[in-house]
């Protein structure tokens, strides 16, 4: 089998350890670090929970790349050396183990769940047809699993505690297409903030390459700077949905 040298970010001594593991070629950096875990330092901390990419639990940086330790095979990696170390941009708890809170805070300020027009009957089914732009957007951009990787990756969250970060932005432009949905002041109010919203962003990029659902982050982001230069834009929604076009 193979060998590869995993160097792992220690929290306590601040530094890197470094330990050979055997891994088959289908296997992936969890499991690499299952067998640290098991057979040389069981007192190795990091998170795991689907083991799928469902959850998104397992972000943390690989080779300087934010990713899920458990959709990267080690062979995909073309290195023999694994250099792991926590996200970036978030406080770490333990070795590999980082708090989402800063993430959360910033997500929860776009108003991420659904706030449902009064002026609509709550029993009457909304149509959405699937080459309408919400159908559209929605089928591209709605799998966000908020594990933290386009947040970590981003070149402004790491300047400014301000900036909600991508996958909140992403999450904004879903709600304000959405017909169902009428929070719209509210969200605008941060996606248009100077500090906090859209025109931090420098389109680096670098969001839609960590991203592991592949969800094109700066396509959004794009989509609401345009939207933003629209006086009046999304309060219509409402009344006329054609004009939520952006
Ligand atoms: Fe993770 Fe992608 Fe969601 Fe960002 S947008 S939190 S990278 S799934």
């Amino acid at each position: 089998m193979p060998r590869f040298l995993f160097r792992i970010a220690r929290s306590e001594t601040q530094q890197k350890r470094e330990f050979q593991v055997e891994l088959e070629d289908r296997m992936t950096v969890l499991d690499g670090l299952f067998e640290v875990q098991r057979k040389l330092d069981p007192s190795l901390a990091f998170r795991c929970s689907c083991r799928v990419g469902m959850c998104g639990t397992c972000a943390m940086s690989i080779n300087l790349q934010p990713r899920l330790a458990c959709q990267t095979r080690v062979t995909t990696l073309e290195s023999d050396v694994v250099e792991v170390r926590p996200l970036p941009h978030l406080p770490v708890l333990k070795d590999l183990i980082v708090s989402l809170e800063p993430f959360f805070r910033q997500w929860k300020k776009i108003r991420p769940a659904l706030h449902r027009a009064k002026n609509k009957d709550p029993k009457k089914l909304v149509v959405v047809p699937p080459d309408s732009l919400f159908g559209e957007q929605h089928e591209n951009k709605w799998n966000c699993i908020t594990c933290g990787c386009c947040y970590a990756a981003c070149g402004i969250v790491g300047l400014s505690d301000k900036y909600v970060g991508p996958a909140a932005i992403n999450k904004a432009m879903l709600r304000l297409l959405d017909p169902r949905d009428e929070m719209v002041k509210e969200r605008l109010q941060v996606i248009d903030d100077s500090r906090a919203g859209v025109w931090r962003c420098h389109t680096q990029f670098n969001c839609v390459a960590a991203c592991p659902k592949k969800i094109n982050l700066t396509d959004s982001i794009m989509r609401l700077k345009r939207a933003m230069l629209k006086t009046g834009k999304f309060h219509d929604k409402l009344s006329d949905p054609e004009r939520t076009q952006i």
